[in-house]
């Protein structure tokens, strides 16, 4: 069954022209797709928007404590009238003393997060398995969404993605396109290729691995989709950047975006947009659509840090 959020959330998202190292480049706006989402949640998370669940009264999740997912995860529990019940490792002081942010703004949402530091019976068990032997037990109300929402629920809204693109391209009259986004557990970019595999094989997707290196990533391909054929190709920096780290490379071509009016977000997007660069200096003739997933929330404690630490480089 279908409800009236459907038309809410999912407005056709714009698609824009940049440049990136002097190069036109498409840009996929799902950051503009609903203010309470991230984009690339928003659309992860449609399957949940678009049916109703009577029996639900609970949604359970885990993964950090500044993770887009948790305010994402927040606002659709607010939306579908549920609690949610978010587990955390950790939460560092900084985090749970700031205003602004992700944390912040899913505590103001009323998500109840966890920190199973502090839980006696946790037993040394990982979140996954805490939650599955403790949390879920003799809860029929409960329903559980994996870390960064890596689950087949997510096929659906990223194969509306899919069809968006697909019909700009139609529409465009383009040979081909390659469609280009940064990917964390992966979920987004191998969705996306297996819908243009299937629907619209003129469009391949690659993206790069910015959670831990190369190697993890397509496992994590696997365990969605164990056919490799249907795995996007993914792009390599020669330098390892970590996770959350700060880089002055980032934050310089996280700038030359902002520059022109195009504010990303400061964990995914600088890794995707200089693999993307990386990839148009070797391919100069590619058309190349870039997806910003959103999770501008996240610069509220992202860009007062890189600002701290690059003091003398202006930013807007
Ligand atoms: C969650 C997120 C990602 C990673 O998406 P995956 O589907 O896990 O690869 C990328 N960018 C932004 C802004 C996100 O919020």
């Amino acid at each position: 069954m279908e409800n009236a959020q459907k038309t809410v959330i999912f407005t056709n998202t714009a698609i824009e022209t940049f440049n990136l190292n002097e190069q036109r480049v498409f840009v996929k706006r799902d950051d503009l797709l609903h203010p309470a989402f991230s984009g690339n949640k928003a659309r992860k998370f449609a399957y949940f928007l678009n049916h109703d669940f009577p029996n639900v009264k609970r949604l359970v999740g885990y993964g950090s404590a500044v993770a887009n997912s948790l305010y994402s995860l927040s606002a659709l529990a607010k939306m579908k009238g549920w609690q949610l019940d978010y587990y955390v490792d950790h939460i560092s002081a900084q985090v749970l003393a700031s205003s602004q942010g992700n944390y912040a703004e899913a505590i103001a949402n009323g998500a109840r997060v966890i920190d199973l530091s502090k839980q006696t019976d946790r037993q040394a068990r990982s979140c996954h398995a805490y939650i599955e032997q403790v949390v879920l037990v003799d809860d029929p109300q409960a329903m559980f969404v994996p870390e960064g929402g890596r689950c087949l629920y997510a096929r659906e809204g990223i194969h509306q993605l899919g069809k968006e693109i697909q019909d700009w391209f139609e529409a465009s009259e383009r040979a081909t396109l390659t469609v280009f986004l940064p990917s964390g557990t992966g979920t987004t970019a191998l969705f996306l290729n297996e819908y243009f595999l299937l629907h619209c094989s003129a469009i391949k997707v690659m993206t790069c691995a910015c959670v831990a290196d190369e190697s993890y990533l397509s496992q994590q391909f696997s365990m969605l989709i164990e056919d490799s054929a249907f795995h996007p190709m993914i792009v390599k920096t020669t330098k390892k950047y970590h996770f959350g780290k700060l880089y002055f490379d980032f934050y310089k071509i996280w700038q030359k975006m902002a520059d022109q009016g195009m504010q990303f977000e400061l964990l995914y997007d600088p890794k995707g947009l200089m693999c993307a660069e990386l990839y148009l200096a070797d391919n100069p003739d590619t058309d190349l659509l870039y997806i910003h997933q959103g999770g501008l929330l996240g610069n509220a404690t992202m860009l007062p840090r890189y600002q701290r630490k690059y003091p003398s480089e202006s930013v807007q």
